[in-house]
């Protein structure tokens, strides 16, 4: 029995590659992984602007007290530079964003000053109101954007308004999958006596995208050794990662650890974990390879907690695993000392707590669990059975 915080860690210790970078336009780098720093070339914003539609003046014409009157000059749209300078006792029509002209230290919004003509009337203001200063956004040099980072919709803006255009990203590592097993049949065909629609090619293609990866589709293999060893070693040649689904297990037509153990390396682990306690973990040609039970919750799970963290580490992110929460536990929860266990949650904001219930039965095989649950409730191998009202850990989905 290996724990699940071990064989994490021994898993992960074992990928020290990154996949490639590649240059992308920035219209195509939503969710990809940065590969570099981003350092800023320019500030932003890249000089003093009015934060309002008003008025610009130097502040040695706001009045103390009382009100004065200044002469308007002229009138600067945003995307425009004033050539001139204020002069004493004058004042510039401006709008939002427009540079601030020489002279000119406070903006007036429109709303609280009198206009008559080309004369606006003035009252006392605090020096540098309404001006948005150069830098203060974002410095010229300063990394605004780390390497590692995944990006999302306002990393890619900020970039964008540093001049960016395209961004060298990490490529997406390439993840096989396929489904093993006589008896599972490909949904829209017909399903022998005997045979269940696969599930586990569908959920682990789902999780293959969400985590940034790209999958190689290689279908159901029957338990068929040439056959099985054929499909291993073409989808070594072509991905970083190659998963097997089922076959792993103590049965007679269990061939997906003989046929690595020909053509790789393959340790077979028993995970102190429930559900999913058989892993398959090893290498083909290089290719890192994980054979994931064949249960759909066992074999989603060990995805989650074995195969996410790689694929994001090929990836080149920065963070591996997903942040945990605490909740108060709704229900009494069986708990065996010595293994991890991961129940289905049902986590809700009780409008003072957070708190979290099991969505029923929880047998490996039972995946609309999944279904029901927005969470993994995680007790620690340490842990024994919880008595509702105890806090516990959960993963939201
Ligand atoms: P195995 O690990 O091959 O012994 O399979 C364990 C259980 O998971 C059996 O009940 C299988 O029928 C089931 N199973 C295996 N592969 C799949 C799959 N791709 N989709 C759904 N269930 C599966
Ligand atoms: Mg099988």
């Amino acid at each position: 029995m290996i724990s699940v915080r071990d064989g994490q860690n021994h898993i992960l210790s074992g990928i020290t590659a990154v996949v490639a970078p590649e240059l992308l336009p920035v219209t195509r780098a939503l969710g990809r992984v940065l590969a570099e720093d981003f350092q800023a070339p320019i500030d932003v914003p890249p000089a003093d602007n009015s934060a309002v539609d008003g008025y610009a003046v130097g502040s040695a014409d706001i009045p103390a007290t009382g009100t004065r009157e200044l002469v308007v000059v002229a009138d600067l749209a945003a995307g425009f530079v004033f050539d001139g300078a204020l002069g004493v006792g004058q004042a510039l029509r401006i709008m939002t964003g427009a540079p601030m002209p020489a002279g000119a230290d406070t903006v007036y919004p429109q709303e609280i000053v009198e206009r008559s003509g080309d004369r606006v009337r003035i009252a006392p203001l605090a020096k540098g109101a309404n001006v948005r200063l150069r830098g203060e956004d974002v410095e010229a040099g300063a990394i605004v954007v780390e390497a590692g980072t995944v990006l999302r919709p306002q990393e890619i803006g900020l970039m964008t308004s540093l001049g960016a255009w395209q961004l060298m990203v990490r490529r997406r590592p390439r993840v096989a999958v396929m489904s093993t097993g006589d008896e599972v049949a490909e949904p829209g065909t017909p399903r022998r006596p005997g045979q269940i629609y696969d599930a586990n090619r569908f959920t682990l293609r789902g999780s293959i995208e969400q985590c940034g990866g790209e999958v190689i589709d290689l279908g159901i293999v029957p338990d068929d050794r040439a056959t099985l060893r054929g499909r291993l070693q073409e989808a070594a040649a072509d991905a970083d990662v190659v998963l097997t689904s089922g076959g792993v297990s103590v049965g007679v037509y269990d061939l997906v650890k003989e046929v690595l153990a020909e053509i790789g390396a393959i340790d077979f682990w028993q995970v102190a974990m429930q559900p999913g306690r058989p892993l398959a973990v090893g290498s083909i040609a290089g290719t890192a390879f994980f054979g994931l039970p064949g249960n759909p919750v066992a074999s989603l799970l060990s995805f989650m907690l074995f195969v996410r963290p790689v694929i994001y580490k090929l990836g080149g992110r920065r963070t591996l695993f997903p942040e945990c929460w605490q909740a108060r536990a709704l229900e009494p929860m069986s708990k065996k000392v010595g293994r991890t266990e991961y129940k289905r949650g049902i986590l809700r904001w009780s409008g003072s707590a957070w708190e979290v219930r099991t969505t029923g039965p929880q047998g490996s095989g039972i995946l609309s669990s999944m279904v029901a649950g927005n969470c993994l409730i995680v007790l620690d191998e340490g842990r024994a059975d919880v008595g509702a009202g105890e806090l516990v850990t959960v993963e939201p989905f």
